[in-house]
């Protein structure tokens, strides 16, 4: 706390600084209801970056966007290095997005870059490294898929040409998209990261039920993620007789029920859903006559989600024969089970235990952009939890005091990872 009267001059950091700011984020494509819907790359997503942008610039931090949009605020806390710590997350929402999934990462960043920039005037010769923080582009998937396209393209996982063809339901591609909110820029980095920490909200209810306060993150669960597309006869809904018809829906409606029937068959503690479906030429007076569905399966042992999908996708095969429907596969992408640095997760388990709070070490389930950052540089994920385990929903919430205690070992992580020796 200070009683500095121009706290963000001194660079001094309000103890409600970071909740205001994300009330005020929270207003930038408000769903009236609790909830933002801020899609990739539109305009809201453009007043989100450009306000991000406004804070970088007035707490003297030094602001670069890379070319897929990346946004970046460097201090440069030694400048003798050219090695820079990043924090991040991201600002891009899905439909129904919750107040702090990424946003929070990206706020908590910002002040904790801010403040440590203090610190490392305060405490001269300390800092061995720079500090950045990141906005990565894309991260939800929710307008363009894959998710995860800026830090991709930042881990050299994905080519940025790949990253500006992607096409999102309209038929407008990312990089037009991009060039249209003017954040197609060329100021990268000009650094050489190091390290990167990533502070998220749980998304899920294992912190909770342990009555833990912070989760280091070790790795990742495995992903299974099938598009199939099932393809019957249009007919109408009325005379046809049943025996004739080859019902694109029912078939997929089986599947749906197959799916959900193998993952408690197996009874191994895996998540699945069918999520998203379309249907041509989705008309109440037309058999379907093309219906596609999008399947996932996850697991955090590879193995299981194997077992599930080749039953599943046996009984989707054999049971839409029967129908006579037929099925193809537009997509079937497996995500191996993935580690994120260990030195990284010693780093912050020691905050958090320094800082007498209480630690759970465990994988994620959903997808983040430090999976994608760890294929270039050493990534950690840091975990507050989340009221119930909802999120990707406006009831999404977090308590205050956890998100300080997320932000309190956020900062000395990035303190620790910025003066270390090595
Ligand atoms: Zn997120």
């Amino acid at each position: 706390m200070t009683t500095d009267s121009n706290p963000r001059a001194s660079g001094t950091v309000r103890a409600t600084e970071l909740h205001d700011l994300i009330a005020a984020f929270a207003a930038i494509g408000s769903t009236g209801d609790g909830g933002v819907c801020r899609l990739a790359a539109t305009a809201l997503d453009q007043a989100a970056r450009d306000r991000f942008r406004r804070e970088i610039d007035g707490r003297g931090l030094l602001a670069r966007v890379d070319p897929i949009g990346n946004m970046f605020g460097v201090a440069m806390l030694a400048p003798e290095s050219t090695d820079v710590v990043i924090a991040g997350s991201h600002l891009d929402t899905q439909p129904t997005g919750g107040r702090f999934d990424g946003i929070y990462g990206v706020l908590a960043g910002l002040l904790a870059v801010q403040a440590l920039r203090h610190r490392a005037i305060a405490e001269p010769g300390r800092a061995r490294r720079n500090l950045a923080v990141a906005n990565w582009t894309n991260e939800e998937g929710a307008r363009f898929q894959p998710s995860l396209t800026g830090s991709s393209v930042f881990a050299g996982i994905l080519a940025l040409e790949d990253a500006y063809a992607l096409q999102d339901g309209d038929g407008i591609s990312l990089g037009d998209a991009l060039a249209a909110i003017d954040y197609r820029e060329s100021s990268p980095l000009d650094l050489q990261p190091v390290r990167y920490v990533e502070l998220h909200v749980e998304q899920g209810d294992r912190l909770e039920r342990a009555g833990a306060d912070i989760a280091a993150v070790s790795g990742a669960w495995a992903a299974r993620k099938i598009s199939v597309v099932f393809e019957g006869e249009a007919s109408h809904t009325g005379p046809m007789p049943m025996a004739s018809r080859r019902d694109a829906m029912r078939a997929a409606a089986r599947a749906i029920e197959a799916l959900y029937d193998e993952v408690e068959r197996e009874n191994a503690g895996a998540h699945a859903s069918a999520a998203r479906i379309s249907v041509y030429p989705n008309s109440p007076n037309v058999v379907a006559a093309r219906v596609r569905v999008w399947f996932e399966i996850r697991h955090e042992d590879e193995a299981v989600v194997l077992v599930i999908s080749s039953r599943f996708l046996e009984r989707v095969k054999r049971e839409s024969a029967l129908l006579g429907v037929g099925v193809s596969f537009a997509a079937d992408e497996l995500r191996g089970t993935a580690l994120l640095d260990s030195a990284g997760v010693d780093v912050v388990r020691g905050v958090v235990h320094d800082l007498g709070l209480k630690a759970l070490t465990l994988q994620t389930i959903a997808g983040h952009d430090a999976l994608a950052i760890q294929k270039r540089i050493p990534a950690s994920l840091i975990f507050v939890p989340s009221r119930g385990g909802l999120s990707h929903n406006p009831r999404e919430f977090t308590d205050p005091q956890a998100l300080d205690k997320g932000y309190a070992v956020l900062v000395e992580t990035l303190w620790r990872m910025a003066t270390a020796e090595s």
